[in-house]
């Protein structure tokens, strides 16, 4: 398997990691902290679990994006403003940079 998140930095007590969204055609990126590590996701890049929901705001493809990141799936909120809301997909694989 290929890692669906890319790990990219630490800032402060903050790892950050991105992803490929397919609804805005653009990476976002979010922050695990290193204290809460276990309590925020699985660690696992390849079929990440995040305990938390992800907000973006002001992509090219919508005005939010509302996504959650389970077992390696992209979930999509319905109050997302994208063709993709109340839609599951699998998380694509990073290939990006
Ligand atoms: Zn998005």
């Amino acid at each position: 398997m290929k890692n669906k998140i890319e790990f990219f930095g630490v800032r402060g007590d903050w790892k950050r990691f991105k992803f490929f969204c397919p609804a805005c055609c653009s990476t976002h990126e979010f922050e695990i902290d290193n204290k809460n590590e276990h309590l925020m996701w699985n660690r696992n890049l390849e079929k990440p679990y995040l305990n938390f929901p992800i907000k973006n705001r002001s992509n090219r493809g919508a005005d939010l994006c509302h996504c959650s990141i389970i077992n390696g799936e992209l979930i999509y909120h319905s109050n997302s403003t994208h063709n993709f809301a109340g839609r599951t997909i699998i998380l694509p694989d990073w290939i990006g940079k």
